[in-house]
């Protein structure tokens, strides 16, 4: 049993991945979550294992209520609960707001939205010490296009994060007096396999050059952000929202 869980929802690949394996190194004991690609988690419970770390991965959906729940039941079974990284999300084939329906809303809002809210009041339940809990921390990851809105591309995803950083300063100041921090990394374009998933794997390779900074980001530039933010040095870190974005969306 630890008495340092993290779960880390969408913890097996690209930023999440990058989380779960700095955290590890960190002393985290995590739980790394992921949908559908059990192979890629494998291979990184593995990895942090032969490093002398602690992982166990679950598969489960976030847009699920009751996968939800087998997450933080699998987390209690490995100790106490430190802190909750939502970082599950997804986005879609470019698309025009006119060519929207209803189930890719659905999956998208699902996923990014309703998702990191579920799991955050199920961190809460257990960390806040209004509910007999030690505190804690939470991190959600948000998107550069929250502020810049992802026209011609995916305004449906820029909505679905820009909740999030409503989200995020609600829930920071909502519990802020009951040990928990709540803060959020708002990346730019990180060499993930997210692009490709989106229906255009050159995406980010393609922007590089237009980026501030002439380069994408790392997914290791992003954990890095989260994994302080989740530590004691951010101890009076709440309510922030970071851009790890190489200076992308700082002036929508
Ligand atoms: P990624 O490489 O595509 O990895 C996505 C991860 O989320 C995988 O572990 C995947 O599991 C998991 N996942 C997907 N749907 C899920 C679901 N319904 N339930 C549980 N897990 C699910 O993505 P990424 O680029 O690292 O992105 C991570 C976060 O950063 C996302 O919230 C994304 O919106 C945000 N972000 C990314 C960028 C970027 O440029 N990459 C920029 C801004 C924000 P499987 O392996 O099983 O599929």
């Amino acid at each position: 049993m630890s008495n340092r869980v993290l779960i880390v929802t969408g913890g097996s690949r690209g930023i999440g991945a990058a989380t779960s394996e700095l955290a590890a190194q960190r002393g985290y004991a995590v739980l790394v979550n992921y949908v559908g690609n059990s192979a890629a988690a494998e291979a990184l419970c593995a990895k942090i294992h032969n490093a002398g770390g602690t992982a166990l991965s679950i598969q489960a959906d976030v847009s699920q209520e009751a996968d939800i729940d087998r997450i933080f039941e699998a987390a209690d079974r490995m100790g106490r609960l430190a802190g909750l990284v939502n970082n599950a999300g997804v986005v879609d084939v470019a698309a025009r707001v006119e060519d929207f329906d209803f189930d890719r809303l659905t999956r998208m809002f699902s996923i990014n939205t309703l998702g990191t809210i579920l799991c955050s009041g199920r961190a809460v339940r257990r960390l806040s010490t209004r509910h007999g809990g030690q505190g804690g921390s939470i991190v959600n990851v948000t998107s550069a296009a929250a502020k810049l809105g992802s026209p011609g591309t995916y305004v449906d995803y820029a909505a679905s994060k820009g909740a999030i950083d409503t989200f995020t300063v609600g829930m920071a100041l909502e519990v802020a007096a009951e040990g928990i921090r709540v803060n959020g990394v708002c990346p730019g374009i990180i060499d993930t396999d997210i692009h490709a998933s989106g229906g255009d794997p050159g995406r980010a390779a393609r922007m590089a050059r237009d980026l501030p900074m002439g380069r994408t980001g790392t997914a290791l530039e992003v954990a890095q952000a989260i994994v302080w933010l989740m530590s004691d040095e951010a101890s009076y870190t709440t309510g922030s929202v970071i851009n790890v974005a190489g200076g992308r969306g700082i002036f929508p």
